[in-house]
């Protein structure tokens, strides 16, 4: 939907990752997921008067990682600042947050949407915390869970980049993949990981920007991409009605695939924002050789196509998860035809893995890759393959044990037999020599050197005939 009625849509997001740390932000607390209300808390998260935050060295860290992979500008000196607001779910009457000073600035993500190369530029990057989780009941009364408070967060703030509701998916998808590869979050959706707010405005190309609209909490991809759509053709709906697009803003409820106003937004002074004074300015680059960079997503896949030959696509697709593509490197490392391995984990097995996760999934690496060697040495066809896999995710069994007490294997041809009889000629001098001197009885290891060969793929009888003939009439001895 790049113009909806000759409108552009104008969209930026605010996306918030929960930071994968033993503790949280200001205090020793754990942050561990699923605990019972409230066992999780301390004087510090709970807000108590006189409570002094400790900065988990941690989150900076991770924080970092992640604005240098965003190619940000990582400011030499950050701070902590109050932002002042009153809810249940705040206890101290005020959030830790960055403001001026943020961590990091002015990076970029770049991606392919629609056959065209992409770049939304990030604006900041900020550290701040979790509020308290509320729950609502049914007979009305309001729960509070101080577990979730003080958990660590990233804020990452882009500017009004995207086009599209299914860009901006498509670029929420493309962050959450950096940010597993870089290890600072697992972005699981369902647990709160990563959630976005957006803000969108409609106009006609050539005039300004329209008034933006923030829609808070979009926990989904699919929310996030609904809410947009149907974001956009709403304040489409008001401008054609000859309306006006209010300032404010809504919440997306998912029942009725609408967003409803919650209220006008408030303005950045209406939080009185002011450096935290329990927290020292923080000296960011004392941080900055505290980590490394692992290989990126994208370097991955340019390096995948460099070095294995692989489709751009394929090499996409495989370098999708950190694990994955660890799979597929393990994999192939002794095998010849990397393409078809790399087809067959794309084609025949990726949905299985998906299914489990990898980690769940019982075939490894090492598995995989006998199963690819015996198709490439010709002994069981590619489509024999497809099921000894199939067995092998049902029983368990490797795939030479699967083939080999099946006879499932191709049965050696008379050409390779005759080969096979030459080897075992050429191999066994001592036994040779002895049948020449009329020794014939040698003929029974003779033929058992050529079955091993043949994996007892081989009819002995006729392995017999083939070595007489080698043996009598051959006059190279
Ligand atoms: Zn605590």
């Amino acid at each position: 939907m790049k113009s909806l009625n000759g409108y552009e849509v104008v969209i930026g997001l605010e996306i918030h990752v929960e930071v994968d740390t033993q503790t949280k932000l200001f205090c020793s607390c754990s942050r561990e997921y699923g605990r019972d209300p409230n066992t999780q808390v301390c004087p510090v998260c709970l807000g108590y008067p006189g409570a002094l935050p400790v900065l988990n060295e941690e989150v900076v860290i991770q924080g970092l990682k992640v604005a240098r992979a965003l190619r940000s500008r990582i400011n030499e000196v950050s701070q902590f600042f109050r932002k002042n607001y009153f809810y249940p779910d705040l206890p101290k009457g005020y959030q830790i947050t960055q403001y001026t000073f943020s961590l990091a600035e002015d990076g970029h993500l770049e991606y392919q949407f629609e056959g065209s190369q992409r770049r939304v530029r990030v604006e900041r990057i900020n550290i701040e915390e979790e509020a308290a989780k509320s729950f609502h009941t049914e007979d009305g009364y309001t729960l509070l869970d101080f577990n979730r408070s003080g958990i660590p967060l990233l804020e990452i703030v882009t500017r009004p980049d995207l086009r599209s509701p299914a860009e901006a998916r498509t670029f929420l998808a493309k962050l959450r993949q950096l940010i597993r590869y870089l290890e600072v979050s697992p972005c699981d959706m369902e647990k709160g990981h990563l959630r976005a707010d957006a803000n969108l405005s409609v106009h006609r190309p050539g005039e300004p920007l329209g008034t933006k609209v923030e829609i808070k909490n979009l926990n989904s991809f699919k929310a996030l991409e609904d809410a947009l759509t149907y974001e956009a053709q709403r304040q489409i709906q008001v401008l054609e009605a000859g309306g006006k697009v209010v300032q404010e803003t809504r919440l997306f409820d998912e029942s009725t695939g609408q967003t409803v106003a919650m209220r006008t937004k408030e303005e950045e002074m209406d939080y009185r924002y002011f450096p935290e004074p329990d927290l020292l300015p923080l000296n960011v680059t004392a941080y900055l050789n505290r980590f490394e960079l692992p290989e990126l997503p994208w370097e991955k896949s340019a390096r995948f196509v460099r070095e294995y030959g692989l489709r751009e696509d394929v090499a996409e697709v495989l370098t999708q998860e950190r694990a994955l593509a660890d799979y597929f490197e393990e994999m192939v490392r002794d095998l010849k035809d990397i393409a078809q391995a790399a087809n067959w984990l794309v084609n025949r097995v990726l949905a299985d893995i998906k299914e489990r996760s990898l980690e769940e999934f019982p075939i490894r690496p090492s598995q995989m890759a006998e199963l690819l060697s015996l198709v490439e040495s010709g002994r069981i066809t590619l489509n024999l393959a497809k099921d000894v896999y199939e067995r092998m995710l049902q029983e368990g069994r490797s795939a030479r044990d699967i083939v080999e007490s099946e006879g499932l294997e191709v049965v050696s041809t008379e050409e390779e037999l005759q080969k096979f009889v030459a080897e075992a000629v050429e191999e066994n001098p001592e036994l040779v020599a002895k049948f020449r001197k009329g020794k014939e009885g040698v003929i029974g290891p003779l033929i058992g050197a050529v079955m091993k060969k043949t994996r007892g793929k081989a009819d002995p009888k006729r392995v017999r005939e083939l070595l007489l003939k080698a043996l009598r009439g051959g006059s190279g001895a």
